[in-house]
């Protein structure tokens, strides 16, 4: 074997582990456990404990976690030792199956939305069966689900794993009708790629606003930007090379399949891209990803940016999330088949995701919906915040003569079905073209790229989930009470294409056209987190999510106070740093600088030298300062007097009343950044962080 195979998964309690730890028949019960959900019986739980618990101390842990995803968007831990203590003041270790199916939280230090009303504020965490316990920091990380004490889900990982149980039911009935008998069990697959930026860590730590809200809350702009787009797929530097190095073999260790590494578009920015694997999986992986992704750049003196826009007038940073439907016998369900037959069942499949995503363009919009995020879609850079899909040449053809042929065969309905039509196979660079779609359709998988970097993956795919889930089990309704089975799913499809296509869009998404456009077709195009959010909540989403179980009313609403409060108190923060900033750093700087300025005036008029241009920069530095002080005091006004009844109200505030009030703080001290000189301004320019490593 070599090294990286060995080192591959080697912290993971992976089912070779497993397989060599177990009793037999553990391990098979377990395996049922993990493949169909099937409850484990606690005796069972205690000897899976054990092996847990004797593997994780040979590795050098001395504790053990639940590993859980609460609404914040990061994962949270709460480390247990395994001592126990014995007789005569000795302990030894241990790890009961109790521990390890059911862990202690307090509910109340997560974002709950008003759940924590009730009196209880305990919180629970269950174990996850289906993603593999790993080891961290000593640590055995138990990847977990989070309820609070009357069961409504507070976390990221539940409803993801409802969506995909609901999949695979609605998939498995449409297979079903086509006569699938072998498959059993599908799952939905996902390659997240990741996109950051890494710049020197000396420098973040002189930017309290990149330490506190993670963007540059100020920068001129540099005299380079990213015209020449010379950084795509360059040359790996040397010192970001050795960073990618080691953040792969901290991976691969974790089991996450890093597969693929290079420059993005945009100067200091890259891209990490992991094989990929079924939902749950690659959600725990990407969250991993970026944690390793801050830490293995501290070991080498760098700093990680995940936000999605860290710096104004530069490209920012998505996540293209990758999905796809993966049966257990092998087959990827968004292939294009090579029989009639598979065809005509790709060509349901990929008309129940048009009809979704047409119909649940809001959700799909919400999924991303962040204050972070607003700077990306529908602020001058693709994706837009109009959701659309893009389907190719080819297959936007085939769509269209399946409509033409379906009137020419008004003539003679006999003759015309689905299963006559043989797809062409869609080669990846033809449908790959278009990089302004928020959707789009890539040969054998749908890459949804509005994504935010920072973001956890878990919502956007519960969404894709539900509502894919939605259509299918209206599809099978109809198609399962038909007479005539391909007279039926004929129709089904070319009256779904009909009805929908009004979403499929491959031209610029970017362009100012489109946006004409698509408001005469009727598209929705929610600019910001606040206009988006109250969708959430309509009559029509909610009946979606309780009738699929994937949210109950009263999780939705949590989910839509946290969202919004979210929003609010990202925008609060960044108020309060840029006030914080102005205050104790760049006014100080220009007064310094001024005074500079005023003495050198003052010597040279006294020598008669000419001194106009200490004169006019000092008059211009002046009026600068007088504006910046008028807008700091009017933008902490405003942050005081954010209402706080109605978190609605209070988000379209923040919106309407705080953020352009930033903008023309923004501007004046950008301004400003170009008078001073460089060893008076007290924050590294975008030059320096863009451009300095080496
Ligand atoms: P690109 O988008 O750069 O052309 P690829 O097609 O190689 O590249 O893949 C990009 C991402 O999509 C990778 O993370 C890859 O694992 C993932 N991917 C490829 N095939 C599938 C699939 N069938 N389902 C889900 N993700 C996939
Ligand atoms: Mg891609």
């Amino acid at each position: 074997m070599s090294r990286i195979e060995e080192l591959f998964g080697s912290m993971v309690f992976n089912d070779q582990v497993m397989r060599e730890r177990l009793p037999e028949d553990t391990y098979k019960a377990l395996k049922r456990t993990m493949e169909i959900g099937k409850k484990l019986n606690p005796a069972i739980a205690d000897v899976v404990a054990r092996a847990m618990k004797d593997w994780a101390i040979e590795m050098g842990c001395t504790h053990y976690t639940h590993w859980f995803q609460p609404m914040s968007g990061i994962t949270a831990e709460k480390h247990e030792s395994f001592i126990s203590p014995e007789k005569g003041g000795q302990v030894i270790m241990k790890f009961s199956g109790k521990e390890l199916v059911k862990g202690e939280s307090d509910a109340s230090s997560f974002p709950n939305g008003g759940l924590r009303a009730t009196f209880e504020a305990r919180g629970y965490t269950v174990w996850d069966p289906s993603s593999y316990p790993f080891i961290k920091d000593n640590t055995l990380c138990i990847p977990t689900v989070f309820y609070s004490y009357g069961g409504a889900s507070l976390d990221k990982k539940t409803p993801l794993l409802r969506s995909m149980e609901l999949m695979n039911r609605e998939t498995l009935r449409i297979l079903k009708l086509f006569g699938n008998e072998d498959v059993t069990h599908i799952t939905t697959s996902v390659g997240p790629e990741q996109e950051y930026f890494l710049i020197d860590r000396d420098l973040y730590n002189q930017r309290e606003d990149l330490i506190l809200t993670g963007r540059t809350l100020f920068g001129a702009q540099p005299p380079k930007g990213q015209e020449m787009e010379n950084h795509y797929y360059g040359t790996i530097k040397p010192r970001v090379f050795a960073f990618m190095q080691e953040l792969d073999e901290e991976l691969w260790k974790l089991g996450v399949l890093a597969k693929t590494e290079h420059n993005e578009v945009a100067p200091s920015q890259h891209e990490l891209a992991p094989i990929y694997s079924d939902t749950n999986t690659a959600t725990d992986h990407n969250q991993l990803t970026m944690e390793m992704m801050k830490r293995v750049a501290q070991r080498h003196g760098l700093a990680c940016l995940l936000h999605e826009k860290p710096f104004a007038g530069v490209n920012g940073s998505g996540k293209h999330n990758n999905w796809s439907i993966s049966t257990n016998t092998g087959v990827n369900l968004l292939e294009p088949g090579d029989s009639p037959k598979e065809n005509a069942q790709f060509l349901l499949f990929l008309v129940a995701v048009i009809k979704a995503v047409d119909e649940y363009q809001d959700l799909l919009r919400i999924s991303v919906a962040s204050a972070s995020n607003d700077h990306r879609l529908g602020a001058n850079e693709a994706p837009p915040a109009i959701i659309s899909m893009f389907l190719g040449d080819e297959l936007t053809e085939v769509l269209r003569s399946l409509l033409d042929d379906d009137e020419a065969a008004a003539v003679d309905k006999s003759e015309m079905k689905v299963g006559v039509h043989i797809l062409p196979r869609f080669p990846r660079d033809t449908t790959d073209r278009n990089r302004t779609s928020p959707f789009a359709f890539t040969g054998n998988k749908f890459e949804f790229r509005s994504v935010g970097s920072t973001q956890s993956i878990s919502a956007p795919n519960v969404i894709l989930n539900t509502i894919v889930a939605e259509e299918l089990s209206q599809f099978s309704d109809i198609l399962e009470q038909a007479e005539d089975f391909n007279t039926t799913l004929h129709k089904l499809i070319v009256d779904t294409l009909r009805e929908h296509k009004r979403i499929i869009f491959n031209g610029n998404g970017y362009s100012d056209e489109w946006i004409k456009e698509a408001e005469s077709r009727g598209l929705l195009n929610l600019k910001t987190t606040v206009d988006a959010l109250p969708y959430f909540i309509n009559e029509k989403n909610v009946q979606l999510f309780t009738k699929h179980k994937i949210y109950t009313s009263e999780e939705i609403h949590s989910r839509y106070e946290i969202y919004l409060d979210t929003y609010s108190r990202t925008i609060e923060i960044e108020a309060l740093t840029m006030f914080d900033m102005v205050s104790k750093n760049i006014m100080p700087a220009c007064i310094r600088y001024s005074h500079l300025l005023g003495e050198t005036l003052s010597t040279k008029k006294s020598l008669g030298i000419p001194s106009e241009a200490e004169e006019n920069l000092l008059t211009r530095i002046s009026e600068h300062m007088s504006a910046l002080y008028e807008k700091n005091e009017a933008l902490i006004s405003a942050q005081k007097a954010h209402p706080s009844s109605d978190p609605l109200f209070e988000a379209a505030y923040y919106r309407d009343c705080v953020i352009p009030l930033m903008k023309e703080l923004r501007t004046t001290v950008d301004a400003l950044e170009m008078l001073i000189g460089e060893e008076y301004w007290p924050l590294p320019s975008y030059t320096k962080m863009l451009y300095s490593l080496n």
